[in-house]
């Protein structure tokens, strides 16, 4: 039998997208070779956007909401509360469990094992004896989908990575708190109710331990409480591709190519992407996708690209805290376009 869809990755991005595939009538099957554990490296605050859209498909997570995002670099500090109603922090290991569960009621098939090789003709695409009509791969940032299609460039820029560990500790803040250190960026997240992730962004060497002192605030908040998960990491996180389809294969989510998590939007743009892609399958116009990508991704390669640019030159680096403090409205418009 031919399915409509392979989807590659059973992350959040390929979940959602075997979600909206069922929804919209297609057959579908999500091939991912991880059984156990779905935890990964993520600041895990999902945008207001992110939220909305998880809602729209069925999907509603437990977490702990937060209303904006709050900018600090041990001299000045600014925040900013987003219109449109609020993010929400989730765990990972709970947004996978949800995520699947939504789409086993739907109907989506899960093959164990992960996609390889390809072949393709006009109307259909095979990877290891499984046919389908269109292959998504939502195999992450180091994706092998889109190594096997050729659809990888090399990146430019810092090459920047992220860890990220738990607390045992009851959050004391309705925002997302981004410390600015030296080399690095701190972040904090309520996710549930005793329970706060703090990630670090940087070049390497990364040390979340360090980082965590080297601002005495969330030290002393901090201090003493449990770890409540083992530290993870993801890098390097830029990823550049040539173009977001090859025929019948589509790249959404990190495997799409990823700019960096330095504004949180991975989530956001990721269900963005796999509605997009989705329409363009029920159009039977794969081609399309290419446009909507360069669409929904456009403020996120530019914001993000200029940040990580700004923040690798110590001069900037260390304007960009006091900038945004002495411009909130300008702040407040940036945190909003995040969360849109
Ligand atoms: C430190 C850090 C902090 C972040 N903070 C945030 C944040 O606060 N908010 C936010 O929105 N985003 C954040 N992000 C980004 C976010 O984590 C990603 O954008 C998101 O996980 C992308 O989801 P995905 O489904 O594309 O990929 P993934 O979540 O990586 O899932 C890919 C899946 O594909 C599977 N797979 C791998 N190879 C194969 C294969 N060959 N065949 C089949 N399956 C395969 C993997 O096992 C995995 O399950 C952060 C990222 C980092 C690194």
């Amino acid at each position: 039998m031919t399915l409509d869809l392979l989807v590659a990755g059973g992350g959040p991005i390929g979940l959602a997208t075997a979600i909206l595939a069922r929804q919209a009538g297609m057959t579908v099957a999500v091939k991912e070779p991880r059984v156990e554990s779905h935890d990964k490296a993520c600041g895990e605050g999902l945008m207001p956007a992110a939220v909305e859209a998880l809602r729209a498909l069925g999907v509603h997570p437990d977490g702990i909401p937060f209303q904006g995002i709050r900018y600090s670099d041990g001299r000045a500090s600014v925040s900013a509360r987003f219109a449109h109603g609020p993010g929400l922090g989730v765990r990972r290991t709970h947004l996978h469990e949800v995520m699947r569960q939504r789409a086993a009621e739907l109907g989506v098939q899960f093959v164990d094992g992960r996609v390889g090789t390809l072949v393709q003709s006009g109307s259909w695409i095979e990877s290891d004896g499984v046919r389908s009509r269109y292959l998504v791969a939502a195999d992450g940032l180091h994706s092998a989908v889109r190594a096997a299609l050729g659809l990888g460039r090399v990146a430019r820029g810092p090459r920047r990575y992220g860890l990220r560990q738990h607390f045992s500790v009851a959050p004391w803040t309705d925002l997302v708190e981004v410390h600015w250190l030296g080399a690095g960026e701190l972040y904090v997240t309520p996710v549930a109710a005793g329970c706060v992730g703090v990630a670090v962004l940087g070049e390497r060497p990364l040390d979340l331990d360090a980082a965590i002192s080297a601002v005495p605030e969330l030290a002393e908040r901090l201090g003493g409480a449990p770890a409540a998960s083992r530290i993870l990491g993801a890098g390097p996180l830029r990823q550049r591709t040539s173009s977001r389809t090859s025929g019948r294969a589509l790249l959404v989510g990190d495997a799409a190519g990823y700019v960096d998590a330095l504004t949180g939007e991975g989530l956001r743009i990721g269900f963005a992407e796999a509605a997009a892609a989705v329409s363009a399958m029920v159009r039977d116009d794969p081609a399309t996708y290419e446009r909507d990508w360069r669409s929904i991704t456009r403020s996120y390669r530019v914001l993000t690209s200029s940040l990580v640019w700004a923040s690798s030159h110590s001069i900037l680096r260390a304007r960009i805290v006091p900038m945004a403090a002495a411009m909130p409205w300008a702040f407040g418009r940036i945190v909003d376009s995040l969360g849109a």
